[in-house]
């Protein structure tokens, strides 16, 4: 903190910020920093980075891991929540920590990447279950592993559930995205018995800078999609034209705006939660302004390890009785239509 006190000037919230067990610790990256204006203790793009003491406040509600990762975990690593898929936490480290992070349980407890032990038993598990179409390669971000361990890593899964269809999951493009080169996605296109996806979470538009860009460019022209997963923060983009911005630019970067989350009860992490309430006005003024494919889905992870599921008011108003088989709608625009349904 006194190091970043020499660069932001910082507010008494800022500085009454302690580490401890609810919190992750502190790094920017100079490019990140570099994005943040330092005249503005409200930027959007500080407030993810910067620490505040309300980050060492935790309420009731809050847990340090309310989607039941631990006890839906085989060893340290291996997180098997759906049945269809498995998130493989690479490492715990980043190049820079979100201070909404929703698995600070875990994130940047310095533990550092799985050992090659943690990897060959989650790919003989992954390889037991047939089920498991899908791995998230996550953490921590798997990009701060070097390309030769990623490259072994990634040999690891191909070689005994050469199908499985891997998402790298990385903020690497809008942390530092001067990692992402050529040779990196040359190897990762290497293991291609299988398809890869990027999962990127770009929160604000200005996040969105030339080399975030190339960085992106460097994998979809490789023939890896782009799929952003942002999550909704109070004063970052609770606002309908920020995200409507947002979801406009990563489209024009091919990046396919995937999911908009709603802030996990994690302990520490009250301060950046929207009110279920707003965040569904936010979605029905943003379906009516974006288009399908600039859209993503607003959706919450249900406590209690209770899973997914989409936060969008409905567009029902009525639905066919036995006489009637007519089902009545509001239109985004708030007007009502009548649907003949041809099965009634
Ligand atoms: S990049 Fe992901 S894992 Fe790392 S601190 Fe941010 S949200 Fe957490």
């Amino acid at each position: 903190m006194k190091e970043l006190a020499g660069i932001l000037e910082l507010t008494e919230e800022e500085k009454a910020w302690r580490e401890g067990p609810l919190s992750v610790p502190l790094r920017i990256t100079g490019h990140y920093l570099s994005l943040i204006d330092p005249t503005d203790s409200s930027d959007p793009l500080r407030r993810q980075v910067v620490p505040t003491c309300r980050e060492n406040m935790t309420s009731g509600t809050e847990s340090a891991d309310p989607l039941e990762e631990v006890s839906h975990s085989h060893g340290e690593r291996l997180i098997h929540r759906y049945a269809n898929r498995v998130a493989f936490l690479a490492t715990d480290i980043c190049p820079m920590y979100c201070r909404h992070c929703f698995r600070r349980r875990f994130t940047g407890n310095m533990t550092g990447p799985a050992t090659e032990a943690e990897i060959e038993s989650a790919a003989l598990y992954i390889k037991a279950h047939p089920e498991i179409r899908e791995m998230l390669l996550t953490g921590g971000d798997p990009l701060t592993l070097s390309d030769a361990m990623l490259d072994s890593m990634i040999g690891a899964f191909r070689k005994t559930s050469p199908s499985l269809i891997i998402r790298i999951c990385t903020r690497y493009p809008v942390s530092q995205p001067s990692r992402i080169t050529r040779e990196l996605v040359d190897m990762i296109k290497r293991h291609d018995s299988a398809p890869f996806f990027l999962m990127t979470q770009f929160n604000h538009p200005r996040e969105i800078t030339p080399e975030s860009i190339r960085a992106v460019s460097l994998f979809v022209d490789a023939g890896i999609p782009a799929m952003n997963q942002s999550v909704l923060l109070r004063r970052v983009n609770d606002d309908a034209d920020v995200l409507e911005e947002l979801c406009n630019r990563l489209v024009f970067c091919r990046i396919k705006p995937y999911y908009l989350f709603q802030g996990d009860m994690v302990s520490g992490t009250s301060g950046f939660r929207v009110p279920l309430k707003r965040g569904m006005e936010i979605e029905r003024e943003l379906r009516r302004r974006l288009s399908g494919l600039a859209m993503p889905v607003y959706a919450a992870d249900l406590p209690d390890g209770g899973g997914k599921v989409p936060l969008c008011g409905s567009y029902i108003i009525s639905s066919p009785d036995k006489e009637k088989g007519s089902w009545q709608f509001r239109t985004p625009e708030g007007g009502t239509r009548i649907v003949e349904d041809p099965q009634f």
